[in-house]
């Protein structure tokens, strides 16, 4: 940490200032520039983050030197981590090809776009049970019925299934069907639901939320993280931004960012950051060849049907051949896609 004085401090509030950060157990190193005297703390920053150094009278400011994600970042852990949802490695070379409706309607759909999108290639199928919708008089999900439905999908098509929990107190019933929970953009600062998740032992799919810098989206994980649980694949699904032509800013820059950032797997979601089914593929690609460890697409035999996100979701044949093009993609950048049950082999 880094201490930097006002110009006009006075040498008793220098003092003062190096008197207090060794009472607090740190040693002070003193530089006194032509301009600016700086103070450099040597000692375990993240005991000092809550002490209200900037509050000391001469100082200007007071600037962390490490990221405020201890658990999480790449500083603390080099090696990329390797997140299992189900038999599915993802991360450290394995992509998670998640795909699915946004919500589940019925069994028999949920069935029939399972076997699609696993035909078609996809590794972890998707399902809404619980849908955090804008509006009170939108379809809320299925519920319980939902869950069991999506379960069904999933083992008929032999895929682990990931669903979004929407509430702490669902966690527990959610745990009993889904592989993976989702933590959804609206609740990436839940930071009650982000404990209750961190709490089990299931991988997490954390959504960055709408406004949320990078910094708070791996704070949010670091949440997770802090109870126990380091699986975690964070995914960018798009920011809020002024131009209404996309559903959201697709920000591709974050996907490199994160995972410089983070060992964590970071996927992306072109379905929810662009809205638009003809602008999916490109952004998907984009995403994959900025390093994405995997992309989440919505997919949809019905589309005109759905309940929720139809007018974004994919036809199956279209997902098929986005995965064909994909999977052209990473082979190039030597990624590979593990089926359920196929985890054999480094990358
Ligand atoms: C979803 O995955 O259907 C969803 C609601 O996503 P997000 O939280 O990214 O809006
Ligand atoms: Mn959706």
């Amino acid at each position: 940490m880094i201490v930097i004085l006002k110009s006009g401090a006075t040498d008793e509030q220098i003092e003062h200032v190096i008197e207090r950060i060794e009472q607090l157990g740190h040693s002070a190193h003193l530089s006194r520039g032509t301009h600016r005297t700086i103070i450099g703390v040597i000692g375990d920053e993240e005991s000092l983050r809550s002490e209200p150094l900037k509050a000391l009278p001469g100082v200007a400011d007071v600037i962390p030197v490490l990221p405020p994600y201890k658990l999480v970042s790449r500083e603390a852990h080099p090696d990329a981590t390797i997140v299992h949802v189900g038999s599915v490695p993802v991360g450290g070379g394995y992509l998670a090809m998640i795909a699915g409706p946004c919500a589940v309607e019925s069994e028999e759909r949920m069935v029939r776009i399972a076997r699609a999108v696993r035909r078609a290639g996809a590794n972890i199928l998707r399902g809404g049970a619980f849908k955090p919708r804008t509006s009170p008089y939108s379809f809320q999900g299925l519920g319980t019925k939902g869950l069991e439905f999506l379960r069904t999908a999933g083992d008929e098509a032999g895929m682990p299934v990931v669903t979004e929990a929407t509430d702490p107190r669902l966690v527990e019933t959610i745990c009993r069907y889904a592989d993976m929970l989702q933590v959804g953009a609206r609740n990436m600062q839940n930071f009650v639901l982000l404990r209750e998740v961190g709490q089990t032992d299931k991988p997490v799919l954390l959504k960055r939320g709408m406004s949320a810098t990078v910094s708070e989206w791996l704070m949010s994980a670091e949440y997770i993280a802090s109870q126990g649980n380091s699986q975690v694949i964070l995914c960018e699904r798009g920011i809020r931004g002024f131009d209404s032509a996309t559903r959201n800013v697709f920000d591709v820059a974050a996907i490199p960012l994160a995972r410089q950032l983070t060992h964590l797997p970071v996927i992306a979601d072109p379905s929810h950051a662009t809205g638009r089914p003809d602008l999916i593929p490109s952004c998907a690609l984009a995403a994959m060849a900025a390093g994405a460890d995997g992309v989440h697409v919505e997919v949809h035999d019905e589309p005109e049907q759905a309940r929720s996100d139809g007018a974004q979701a994919l036809l199956p044949d279209q997902y098929e051949e986005l995965f064909q093009q994909m999977s052209r993609l990473a082979e190039l950048y030597q990624r590979r896609i593990a089926g359920p049950g196929d985890s054999s082999g480094p990358v």
